[in-house]
């Protein structure tokens, strides 16, 4: 048994919890559905508790792990994003910090497939009209028609985990698939799902042959029907290819007037003005967010202009919001129990206390 260690959860992560309560962890879990002050964070962190368990809701930066120095041994976020902690100041102070990738990712890009459907076949508007009562007759094209997603072609922006499934995904629909990735090109993955699309024409189960390929930003955007997103967000400092409001005037301006945009990634790699104004203005035919610069989403977000409802699907940062994934205690198959073994690991130093061995610490570079 190891010695007792002290752990602050800033939210309720649910019965993956009682695994450290078992190992006889001394456990306090911030009770209140919202997010904690961050004054009450950093009081906790001082307080010498060894582990910390964040959400997204949390900014941890040099204030926190100051607040942590000579105790704080570990920050376990339940998310695969982290762009809330501050990579650069957990290197500094020498805190490794970890995440929940993979366990999420089918569940991410199923969602971005469903809004994606649901915005391009008109669902919510078709739902409201019978709901209403305003289906008073079946007219080949009155009030309204949607876009078929099958045989269209989608643009994936970024094939890391949640691309590359989002990419298998669309397949499954007959799509033709345009990737766009600068700093990671899964060939191997791109040649096997040919080799599917293939197989499915050959045999007819696809009446259409179709293809997959690496090209340029500029040419996804220009010849997508739909542009999906699943880069992480990386400020100018922190990558050569950042992704803050990679999404503006310039480069929605580059989509097709026919196309949808589909965002699963962090709000602010789109500009909410600059996408507001896009559809207003009808540059591009409708967007599906799932996250935003703020969130949640102030009430006086022009995304929120009721006369956009009709081409603006607009969900509460819900695409990983499944059972499973969000809540099994099972480190193999949801991001609580995920969390919660990459809090052990450092704690309790599996891997023969080797930081870079351990498979959820993200910050690998500052212990080498
Ligand atoms: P990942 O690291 O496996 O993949 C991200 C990919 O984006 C990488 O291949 C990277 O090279 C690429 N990339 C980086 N900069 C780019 C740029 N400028 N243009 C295009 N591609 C770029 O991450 P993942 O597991 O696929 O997750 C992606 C992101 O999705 C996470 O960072 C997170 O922010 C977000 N996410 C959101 C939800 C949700 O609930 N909405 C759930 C899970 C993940």
């Amino acid at each position: 048994m190891p010695r007792k260690f002290h752990v602050f959860a800033t939210s309720d992560i649910g019965e993956a919890l009682d695994v450290l309560r078992q190992r006889g962890y001394e456990l306090e879990v911030y009770a209140k559905s919202e997010a904690p002050p961050q004054a009450l964070i950093i009081e906790k962190v001082k307080s010498g508790i060894d582990g910390l368990i964040t959400t997204l809701r949390d900014q941890i930066d040099a204030e926190v792990f100051e607040a942590g120095k000579g105790h704080l041994k570990v920050v376990a976020q339940m998310a695969v994003g982290f762009d809330n902690i501050n990579r650069a100041d957990a290197n500094r102070y020498k805190i490794p910090f970890t995440h929940t990738a993979d366990v999420l990712t089918e569940a991410t890009a199923e969602f971005a497939f469903f809004m994606m459907g649901a915005l391009a076949r008109r669902m919510w508007t078709a739902e409201h009209l019978t709901r209403e009562n305003k289906w008073s007759y079946w007219h080949p094209y009155l009030p309204f028609l949607g876009d078929e997603v099958t045989g269209k072609t989608v643009a994936i922006i970024g094939t890391g985990r949640i691309g590359l499934a989002m990419i298998k995904k669309c397949n499954g629909f007959d799509m033709n698939i345009l990737c766009y990735d600068p700093a990671y090109e899964n060939r191997d993955y791109i040649a096997g799902i040919q080799k599917v699309m293939d197989v499915r024409y050959q045999n007819g189960i696809q009446r259409n042959k179709t293809s997959i390929r690496y090209v340029r930003f500029e040419e996804a955007l220009k010849q997508g029907d739909f542009v999906s997103v699943h880069v992480p967000l990386l400020r100018a400092e922190e990558s050569d290819t950042p992704t803050y409001h990679l999404f503006n005037e310039r480069t929605l301006r580059m989509m097709k007037p026919s196309a949808y945009l589909i965002n699963t990634s962090r709000g602010p790699v789109v500009d909410e003005n600059a996408l507001a104004k896009a559809l207003t203005e009808r540059w591009i035919a409708g967007a599906a967010i799932d996250v935003f610069e703020k969130e949640p989403l102030p009430p006086g977000s022009p995304l929120l202009d009721p006369k956009l409802e009709d081409r603006c699907r607009l969900f509460p940062h819900f695409a990983s919001g499944a059972n499973i994934t969000r809540l099994s205690p099972d480190p193999g198959k949801g991001m609580a129990g995920r969390c919660v073994q990459g809090l052990i690991d450092v704690l309790e130093k599996n891997y023969g206390g080797d930081v870079t061995k351990m498979p959820y610490v993200v910050n690998k570079e500052a212990f080498q």
